[in-house]
């Protein structure tokens, strides 16, 4: 007997029913056709594929780049009884064998390969001597050379349209400027394939940005007071950054781990399936880490550098909150890493086209970061969404001021200005603010910079305010990095019409410090912790059982029950196998195999 979709949807995965889009996806690939399937992280794209997969005659074939992450997403579509398997580099030849037999005797819903593996003459070959339900094409935003997560395997796949013309086909990506949709298109030939492009907002993540001064308290701050003893991931630009901060962390007795590509491969592992299996973990990365990373309890996703495009920090922050539960995107972002960024582009290799490509990229972001409306708002416009002010994050919770900044910004211009003529030495913002403040510093003494007739004519601003005027500046492209080596700020075209007064300038102001990280603390950890007494006490009983089974099913505890479930459980308190039927993610198998447990759980 075949199951319909949505029979599928309930009884294997125990969901009450569709999200968005979903069922129009999959009631187009179970009927033969193709797809291109844009939905954010944490949006559910894995059912688009896994549900017709089981539906359609044959396998599913997954092609995913993340060899490290298939065993952990077959085995809990194993949990689900689904008969899944994967084909990578990890295995042995015997184990491999084993695979391939399964496939060809038709026993498998679900295979899972690697690109590189798919294109080999022996796969392709094997993938021949089968029945093939679809392909899916995981993370195809591989294919866009643009892309930071370019994989030149993924080129090659263009290749199965040819072999499998009949075979339907799904592309899926959380990247979905309309740009890079049109390379997915273009690259793996999926010219008819209508483009199902979900909505982008995920409600129950709250946006803020803060202000970077001295980050590493911030980020500690921020952790102990609204996620002590959560799971997190920490986004830094460098290695040693990474390592810096997750030891610093660490001595501040918060479980974080490190994880970037100068890492060992045993090293990243070990720390990936920590970060996976244990609770509570924080991991510390560069952008190396995250993509496939389907833990669904992350609960803060934060950046202490300034991500280099909006696209891509709209992917890393959607990894938080994926159980729908709150979460929170916290960024820091300060006047340097503009001058950074913007010196790394200067300075990247590539032609004149793409380093207009990555300013353009950058651009948008620190609009994002200075915008004084909704950040939700502006992110979905980065993807061409509307949406009515959040209400859930910074700006729209505690707006910031707008001030009136065109003569700062003229007695900056002008400061930058008289300083030029000394181009070349070593002149960064803290001097120019010195300068402005009318501090005698031995350099300033030195430089005779205390004869400018700018020298203390800034007094009335602070020096945070002046390194805030300093960066909206320089994201407003109304001031730049000169190409020296040095750092040394220029003026740009755009500069002369606010010497001359023709614009007015109206810069963000930072609401108090205060009534902020409090209030906004107290908020988001209410929203995740209240629970009544209790259901408190069974939904720990819940979390010690299911912990005592993962490990030893040896995969991680959402693999057994997502924390959502578990609360639901506790809160509804079944009293019999037919009502935990009714709770989500509790499917037929689950309940078999579970449910008298979780019964005993909640009643003693
Ligand atoms: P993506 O691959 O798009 O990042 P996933 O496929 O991992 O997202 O789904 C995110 C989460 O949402 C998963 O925990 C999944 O089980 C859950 N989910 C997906 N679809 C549904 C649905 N229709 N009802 C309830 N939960 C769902
Ligand atoms: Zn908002």
């Amino acid at each position: 007997m075949t199951l319909s979709s949505l029979e599928t949807l309930q009884r294997v995965f125990g969901y009450e029913s569709f999200r968005g889009d979903q069922q129009a996806i999959i009631e187009h690939v179970v009927s033969g056709g193709d797809a291109l399937v844009l939905m954010p992280t944490g949006g559910g794209k894995s059912l688009c594929y896994q549900i017709p997969a089981l539906v359609r005659p044959g396998t599913g074939i997954v092609i995913s780049p993340l060899i490290a992450l298939m065993q952990d997403q077959v085995d809990a579509l194993q949990e689900l009884g689904v008969r899944a398997a994967y084909l990578n580099s990890s295995q042995d030849w015997r184990e491999a064998r084993e695979v391939e037999q399964a496939f060809q005797a038709g026993e498998l819903d679900l295979l899972y390969v690697a690109p590189e593996r798919l294109l080999t003459e022996r796969c392709l070959d094997l993938l021949s001597r089968g029945h093939i339900a679809l392909f899916a094409i995981d993370e195809a935003h591989c294919v866009s050379q643009w892309g930071h997560d370019f994989r030149p395997e993924y080129l090659g796949l263009s290749l199965l349209h040819e072999r499998w013309p009949q075979v339907p086909r799904l592309a899926l990506t959380a990247t979905a400027t309309s740009a890079t949709r049109r390379e997915i298109a273009e690259r793996l030939k999926l010219d008819d394939a209508p483009h199902f492009v979900a909505s982008f907002d995920r409600p129950n993540i709250r946006y803020r940005i803060i202000e970077k001064n001295e980050v590493r308290k911030q980020l500690l701050a921020f952790i102990q007071a609204e996620h002590a003893g959560d799971c997190g991931i920490i986004y830094c630009l460098s290695r040693a950054r990474v390592e810096e901060t997750a030891s610093y962390l660490c001595d501040h007795g918060i479980a974080a781990l490190p994880y970037h590509a100068g890492l060992n491969a045993s090293v990243r592992a070990a720390n990936q399936s920590r970060f996976l299996r244990e609770e509570g973990m924080v991991m510390v990365a560069t952008i190396a880490f995250g993509m496939g990373v389907n833990k669904p309890d992350v609960r803060f996703v934060a950046h202490i550098d300034l991500p280099k495009s909006v696209e891509g920090y709209y992917q890393e922050t959607g990894r938080a909150g994926r159980d729908g539960l709150p979460a929170t995107a916290w960024l820091a972002y300060g006047l340097q890493d503009v001058v950074q960024q913007r010196r790394m582009i200067d300075q990247s290799e590539g032609d004149e086209v793409f380093r207009r490509r990555l300013g353009a990229q950058l651009d948008a972001m620190l609009g994002l970061c200075e915008t004084v409306s909704c950040r939700r708002q502006r992110l979905l416009a980065y993807f061409d969404q509307t949406i009515q002010p959040c209400g859930n994050c910074d700006t729209c919770l505690e707006p910031p001021q707008a001030w009136d900044g065109t003569i700062a910004a003229q007695k900056i211009l002008s400061a930058v200005y008289r300083l030029w003529r000394e181009r070349g030495q070593r002149f960064g913002a803290g001097h120019l603010i010195d300068i402005l403040r009318g501090k005698l510093t031995d350099r300033i003494k030195e430089y005779g910079h205390d004869t400018l007739s700018v020298f203390g004519i800034g007094a009335d601003l602070s020096e945070n305010a002046w390194r805030s005027v300093l960066r909206q500046l320089l994201a407003q492209s109304l001031l730049a990095v000169d190409h020296d080596g040095y750092g040394t700020l220029a003026l740009t075209e755009r500069s002369r019409g606010v010497l001359k007064g023709e614009h007015t300038l109206m810069f963000r102001r930072e609401p108090e410090k205060k009534s902020r990280s409090r209030s906004a603390s107290t908020r988001s950890k209410e929203a995740v912790i209240a629970l009544p007494e209790a259901a408190q006490a069974r939904f720990e009983t819940l979390r010690a059982w299911r912990a005592e089974v993962a490990r030893s099913h040896g995969v991680p505890a959402y693999v057994i029950f997502h924390d959502a479930t578990l609360r639901e459980i506790a809160l509804s308190c079944p009293q019999s196998l037919d009502d935990l039927g009714g709770i989500s993610g509790v499917g037929v198998r689950k309940r078999e195999a579970y449910g008298e447990a979780l019964l005993q759980c909640v009643h003693g």
